[in-house]
């Protein structure tokens, strides 16, 4: 159980039943927690009033602890430089960016048979639009650093070389303040190969000196602040490696 959950999801975004914000406030008040970000998926521009939705909701209905009104903005996907696929800045305090979605296809990869594109031609995209995202200042985290990979390539990825390019893109993270999340659905969904490694990626961050932050991505109620796997993977990293949220938005502003 963590003190906080920096990614929350609602049923606004049609895959979460049940999540109202006040469920998602209580729940967050009864564990505890010190604060939560919602942040919903926003697919495009047209989807972005659902920030809007949530701020009404939360005037409704006031929580107990700090809420920050964040998002999960997807990348746009008809691209491979990481562009994401809203503008929604200035409505939001904490930005995720989301990257789901097999570069210039369009599609979600569940698993290798879902992505039609070659390895080195997937590779290629993945890389030029990890670093595009990692060059974009105005993000705040890169939610799920590897989770596309590992659906997409699966046991085939070449590891080493995929290491390389999360330290391009640690250096280039570190540059530009973007955190990096330590995400609890990425560790469920995980095929098994990459669960023992997962921690390796984060170490590439921490050398940059990326900070890292955690979020469930909870699209449950009951998942809300639970981070078995994420325990797991700070127990592999040196002592003090999690980031609390006050840090993140601190080291942000200091580029703004
Ligand atoms: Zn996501
Ligand atoms: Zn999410």
């Amino acid at each position: 159980m963590m003190r906080y959950d920096f990614h929350i999801h609602t049923e606004y975004c049609g895959h979460a039943p049940g999540m109202t914000v006040e469920v998602i406030c209580r729940r967050a008040e009864e564990l505890n927690l010190e604060t939560i970000a919602i942040t919903d998926h926003i697919y495009d521009n047209a989807s972005a009033g659902i920030v809007e939705k949530i701020r009404q909701d939360l005037k409704k209905a006031p929580p107990k602890l700090p809420v920050v009104i964040g998002a999960e903005v997807d990348v746009d996907s008809d691209f491979t430089d990481g562009r994401l696929a809203a503008n929604i800045l200035k409505s939001v305090d904490y930005l995720i960016a989301g990257f789901h979605y097999v570069p210039t296809v369009g599609n979600y990869p569940w698993k290798p048979e879902h992505n039609s594109l070659d390895e080195p031609t997937f590779m290629r995209y993945w890389e030029s639009t990890l670093l595009g995202i990692v060059s974009n200042p105005r993000i705040h985290t890169l939610a799920h650093p590897g989770r596309l990979l590992a659906a997409a390539v699966g046991p085939k990825v070449n590891w080493s070389r995929a290491l390389k390019v999360f330290k391009k893109a640690a250096k280039l993270s570190a540059k530009n303040r973007i955190a990096w999340e330590l995400n609890e659905l990425t560790g469920r969904r995980l095929p098994p190969e990459f669960a023992e490694k997962w921690h390796e990626i984060y170490a590439v961050a921490l050398d940059a000196g990326v900070k890292l932050i955690f979020g469930s991505d909870s699209h449950d109620p009951e998942s809300i602040g639970e981070a078995e796997f994420i325990e797991t993977l700070l127990a592999k990293l040196p002592p003090g490696s999690l980031s609390t949220p006050r840090e993140i938005l601190e080291w942000k502003k200091q580029i703004q």
